[in-house]
């Protein structure tokens, strides 16, 4: 089975964590009590700094260390959500945080994206609306701002100030939720939404799951000190892993987590050429934007062929994808895919699109015979 369906990271590039293990063992009080509810500060700091390289200003008091970024995702939906609050998304987002902010119940409001992202003044007219008729506001707004899960779209910086300046007027809060940020390849960054954040309205949710590696299972939230007192209480876990913890702070502090994105950067860069040259030839009238960065290329089939057939077609010939219509909080259009580029090598990438190319022209070679 060539996998192109979830975002796992490049097993080739799984960060060596051996030293950084023994070192954290060897810290017995440190690695293997009970750790501080909030996080190891050395953690907390190494986290602010990485934040300050995007011009995020942070201090230790901002900064919630927990299990991955959708923890913190669901951290925040209990401490701002319930049953039938409403939450702005994109439409399509990232699946998992719809599928856990289903959990808490909530109702969507889905903006629609183009190149430049979520569009504000579809937003705008929405909420306005729900205010002329009298609807409660949204609590809040989920982004994923660069590479976005699924499209690979990078909000623009406008949009981003306006962003903000609608969650002031109606009072919702921004969860800006980044793991590709760093995962560029070309093109200039634009600033985090956080920066322009004129109050207490943005979240920020970040994680070492892009960075480094997802199993490690270490994320952050960076909020006021009052919203990040209010999630570590909702934190049940008596602090997330100390001893792991203690590994990821070495490999900030020694400057690893540096190194380590760069050769991520540089092999990811190649899986995406790799994987775009691949679609263009075997998958003609189907429609790619190139991305920037991050892990997926997402994928518009011609009107005849429908992408849950295409999926289920290309899983008999061992390749995996996803559905475009996971990502759709609302009535799903039947002609997206999404495909990952992150964890299969080259080689995997052009068998893997070929066998998909393989399904595509079977099936739009019975439909223009019927
Ligand atoms: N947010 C988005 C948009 C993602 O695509 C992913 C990885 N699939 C994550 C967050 C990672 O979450 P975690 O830190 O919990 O691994």
């Amino acid at each position: 089975m060539i996998r192109l369906g979830g975002g796992l990271a490049f097993p080739g590039e799984l960060p060596n964590i051996v030293e950084e293990a023994a070192a954290a063992a060897a810290m017995r009080s440190e690695g293997l009590q009970y750790g501080p509810l909030y996080g190891l500060d050395d953690l907390r700091d190494a986290v602010v700094d990485y934040l300050a390289h995007d011009g995020v200003t942070a201090g230790r008091d901002n900064i919630l260390i927990v299990n991955g970024a959708k923890h913190g995702l669901d951290l925040a939906c209990r401490v701002f959500i319930e049953p039938g609050d409403a939450i702005i998304v994109s439409g399509p987002t990232y699946m998992t945080a719809l599928a856990i902010m289903k959990t808490h119940e909530v109702e969507f409001i889905v903006v629609a994206q183009d190149a430049q992202g979520m569009k504000v003044d579809e937003l705008e007219s929405m909420l306005d609306a729900r205010r002329r008729r009298g609807a409660a506001p949204p609590k809040l707004l989920f982004d994923v701002p660069d590479f976005h899960n699924p499209t690979g779209i990078t909000l623009s910086e406008a949009r981003r100030r306006r962003i903000v300046e609608l969650a002031v007027e109606y009072g919702f809060r921004i969860l800006e939720d980044d793991p590709y940020r760093r995962v560029r390849f070309e093109g200039t960054p634009v600033a985090p939404i956080k920066t322009f954040d004129t109050g207490d309205y943005v979240i920020g949710l970040g994680t070492v799951s892009k960075i480094l590696a997802p199993g490690l299972r270490i994320g952050w939230v960076n909020a006021s000190p009052e919203i990040v007192g209010r999630m570590a209480a909702q934190k049940c876990d008596h602090g997330t892993n100390p001893f792991v913890q203690r590994i990821v702070a070495q490999l900030f502090m020694n400057g690893k987590v540096d190194e380590h994105i760069d050769r991520v950067k540089q092999t990811l860069r190649v899986h995406r050429d790799t994987m775009v040259a691949a679609v263009r030839e075997h998958l003609p009238g189907s429609m790619v934007e190139v991305p920037q960065g991050g892990y997926f290329l997402w994928v518009r089939l011609p009107d005849d062929v429908d992408a849950d057939a295409l999926v289920r077609r290309a899983g008999e010939l061992n390749v995996e994808v996803n559905p475009g219509g996971l990502s759709f909080a609302g009535p799903t259009p039947g002609q997206f895919i999404r495909l990952a580029y992150s964890f299969c090598n080259p080689e995997e990438i052009r068998t893997g699109i070929a066998r998909l190319g393989e399904a595509y022209r079977s099936m739009r070679a019975a439909q223009h015979a019927a």
